[in-house]
């Protein structure tokens, strides 16, 4: 009896081995074939992506310093007051700003088309370290904090710069952006040439490696010959797989500048494709697996995968008609553009300067930044375009251009193309 017990029991375990070694072999199995998946599918999105992630990475470490500058031009009506209140600063910090300014009488009188600049140090709580009005062309006034007491410190300075056009060209080799730094062009200008570019090119899946870019901008530098500002920028060309996208700087009406193709088509649309610099388009328009409902479902916009804080742009100009939270789509901002169309803009992380319900928007203003507030599985914007009511996918969206120059304004960019193109050929020629 004993004996049979035995055995039994030694045969029931050589059947539990080898059901245990089958469930081990399955498992271990199935682990190998997800990881190699995950990693396959890995390596293909790095590969997708690898000349953008690079650009966009610096852009926004570039775009999010401790310190920052801002300019501001005064318009009619402005006030010192008005100009303070558009910077939010604290009340004690506008006040001390007030008198300062007071204190100067060359800026009694406040002029329209002052250029005013602001040193911003973000961490501090009285934010502004060092600010500069001009008085007129050839002078300005330095305002500079104190760091033993409060208040600023004020010096009168003749500004010696001079104006110089310069010409940069390369072929892309890495990402535009380290091609455009390696040839020692500021981050501001680059900013500038891929907001230009944004209505028109998807610097995800448009730039390839060999592509290449000619630009003409302006420079300020001092008497030491060093560069301390950059100005606009007066021609652009950028050649993807072998076909030109030019613009060229033109004053269509006094003290009105815009930019526009060769044949006199504004590049400007009503609504940026993109808005946001460089992201990646990770889900489209249409049908798919929601990623955390589980379910299929309508996707009614399109989702641009970037990192966290990456800063998001008005994709046209506007009336901000939301800036709030939206459920599912965590802190949102809506902005109605027109009568057609309005746009949305989700999961954010924080909102940009100033947004808030009523307040009125630019064509590239920074509405908020990147985050992963409500649904969401990990840092991207939810972009959404609705078009008289109904949602519409954003990226089929044939939109009319802005302006094209007709008779005599067509003919007077005709001169001023010309005048740019040996420009051009003169500053090649320097160059060689
Ligand atoms: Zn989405």
């Amino acid at each position: 009896m004993n004996k049979l017990k035995i055995r039994s029991i030694k045969d029931f375990s050589i059947f539990v081995w080898l059901f245990l070694a089958t469930v081990f072999a399955i498992l271990f199995s199935q682990i190998y074939l997800q990881s190699k998946n995950e990693q396959s599918s890995q390596i293909k999105d790095s590969l997708d992506n690898i000349y953008l992630k690079k650009t966009l990475e610096e852009l926004t470490s570039n775009l999010e310093p401790r310190y920052n500058t801002k300019n501001y031009l005064s318009k009619a009506g402005d006030t010192y007051e008005s100009i303070l209140n558009s910077l939010e600063l604290n009340k004690n910090e506008k006040k001390i700003i007030l008198e300062t300014i007071a204190k100067e009488k060359s800026l009694n009188v406040l002029r329209v088309n002052q250029k005013f600049t602001f040193k911003f140090d973000n961490l501090s709580n009285e934010r502004i370290m060092q600010f500069k009005i001009e008085t007129d062309r050839k002078n300005e006034i330095v305002f500079i904090k104190q760091t033993n007491q409060e208040g600023f410190k004020s010096k009168k300075i003749k500004k010696n710069y001079t104006k110089k056009l310069v010409y940069k060209e390369t072929v892309i080799e890495t990402s535009l952006y380290n091609s455009a730094i390696n040839l020692g062009i500021k981050p501001n200008i680059i900013i500038e040439f891929a907001r230009l570019y944004g209505f028109q090119v998807d610097f995800q899946r448009d730039i390839w490696k060999e592509d290449s870019f000619q630009i003409i901008y302006e420079e300020f530098r001092n008497k030491n010959n060093d560069v301390v500002d950059t100005g606009e920028i007066i021609f652009a060309n950028l050649n993807l797989q072998s076909s030109d996208l030019q613009l060229y700087k033109y004053e269509y009406e006094k003290g009105k500048t815009d930019y526009f193709d060769e044949n006199g088509k504004s590049i400007r649309k009503t609504l940026m494709k993109t808005p946001i610099n460089g992201a990646r388009l990770s889900s489209s328009y249409g049908k798919r697996k929601h990623p955390i409902l589980g379910y299929t479902k309508m996707h009614t916009g399109t989702d641009f995968a970037a990192p966290m804080g990456t800063p998001i742009m008005a994709s046209g100009d506007g009336k901000v008609t939301k800036a709030g939270w939206c459920g599912g789509g965590g802190n949102c901002v809506k902005i109605k553009h027109n009568s057609t169309y309005q746009t949305v803009y989700a999961h954010m992380s924080k909102f940009g300067r100033g947004i808030k319900k009523g307040s009125r928007v630019k064509q590239g203003q920074i509405i908020g930044y990147v985050g992963s507030t409500g649904l969401s599985t990990g840092p991207h914007l939810h972009y959404e375009v609705i078009e008289n009511g109904k949602k519409i996918n954003s990226q089929k969206l044939k939109l009319p251009s802005g302006k094209i120059l007709k008779g005599d304004d067509r003919k007077k960019f005709e001169v001023s193309k010309i005048k740019i193109d040996v420009l051009k050929s003169n500053l090649i020629t320097k160059l060689n």
